[in-house]
């Protein structure tokens, strides 16, 4: 992020121009000028009213994860429809909506089979900011709308809902993934918000005990208001604690919502023989498995990973849980910029300045 001070200075837009944060190559980004997308059959511009940066947004920046330059990141979106193309219907322009990370066509063979995320291949579901341009900018235009827009209700702000786009349907699907069930032990390790999800969604699929386990103390305050029924530092010995706690017998289900050997291992070495590792992290290079801690093999251990799951389907179902109030994603959100001030907010982002979680990026 050596650019970032060049990025502050302010661009204006000529009409049917707008602006868009914009991948450049590794290390480098900055707001720059492109056309307004207008939609083809089946697609549907958004005009974007608030959105946010992803962890992985991150790993794009610094080179880890590769896309093309040139390419606008960013994948979570609120905001309303400003044009719908031919063979969209049932929605209306002006219309409030939200739009999930993932954007499967929802007529593909993994669609079909529940796997929206790895829609037309693997990965494959997740467009935005990936394969085409993302939502960190005025506009963006949305592929297979019709499978994809999930209308917002006019009394729910758009920061109540925002975060169901990504960060709470992987976290929530780490939990699901890991099949977790009533009275269930269950430790998740790294208290990101995405780890911070995966404890809300054990909280909300019955879990007795929940470990949650990061290295900063603020990230596990959170936790607790998330569901964990005890914390633990990463620098206090969590393997040790969490055996401890469970009387040497180990958890059902652990979480690994980070992507480093470290937690992962842990995550391991702390699940019971015939539990399951649910894994949302996203890795870098190689992952080793520790055999002792896998049983040589033999022990029975599940190791699962998910991608976020999309579609309207299940932002529609994410969206009825905080219409009934069973959760509030709005803590989350420590911080906001505007768009002209994205570089600022990815230096508090990436440096974990300040107690940040999630930064909330005002548009218009
Ligand atoms: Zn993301
Ligand atoms: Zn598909």
């Amino acid at each position: 992020m050596t650019n970032a001070v060049a990025q502050c200075e302010r661009i204006t837009t000529a009409p049917g121009f707008m602006k868009a944060n914009v991948f450049r190559g590794p290390g480098h980004f900055a707001l720059e000028e492109k056309p307004i997308p207008h939609p083809g059959y089946g697609e549907a511009v958004i005009k974007v009213h608030l959105t946010t940066i992803c962890g992985t947004d991150i790993h794009i920046i610094k080179g880890e994860y590769p896309v093309k330059p040139g390419l606008t990141i960013g994948h979570e979106a609120v905001g309303v429809i400003h044009e719908l193309g031919p063979g969209v219907t049932g929605y209306e322009v002006g219309q409030r909506v939200r739009v999930g990370a993932i954007t499967p066509c929802g007529q593909c063979e993994p669609c079909l089979g529940g796997h929206t995320s790895q829609c037309g291949g693997a990965l494959g579901g997740w467009r935005l900011g990936n394969t085409i341009d993302g939502t960190q900018a005025e506009y963006v235009l949305i592929p297979y709308a019709q499978a994809n827009l999930t209308v917002v209700p006019d009394d729910r702000r758009d920061e109540e809902v925002l975060l169901l786009s990504d960060i709470a349907s992987t976290g929530f699907a780490a939990a699901e993934s890991g099949r977790i069930q009533l009275g269930d032990t269950v430790a998740v390790f790294a208290q990101g918000p995405i780890g911070l999800c995966a404890t809300l969604g054990a909280k909300l699929l019955g879990a007795a005990q929940i470990f949650a386990v990061d290295s900063e103390p603020h990230r596990l305050q959170t936790a607790k208001l998330f569901g964990a029924t005890h914390t633990f530092l990463s620098s206090a010995h969590p393997v040790e604690m969490i055996l401890a706690r469970t009387h040497g017998r180990g958890v059902d289900v652990a979480v690994e919502a980070l992507g480093v050997q470290e937690t992962f291992e842990n995550a391991l070495r702390v699940l019971r023989p015939g539990g399951t590792l649910s894994s949302v992290g996203v890795y870098s290079g190689h992952l080793r498995i520790p055999l002792e801690a896998f049983g040589a093999g033999l022990a029975d251990k599940t190791i699962v990973t998910t991608l976020c799951p999309g579609g309207k389907e299940r932002m529609a179902r994410l969206m009825r849980l905080v219409e009934a109030h069973r959760f509030n994603l709005i803590p989350l959100l420590t911080h906001t910029f505007t768009l002209d001030q994205i570089a600022e907010a990815y230096d508090v982002f990436t440096r974990r300045k300040d107690e940040v979680l999630k930064v909330a990026i005002h548009v218009r």
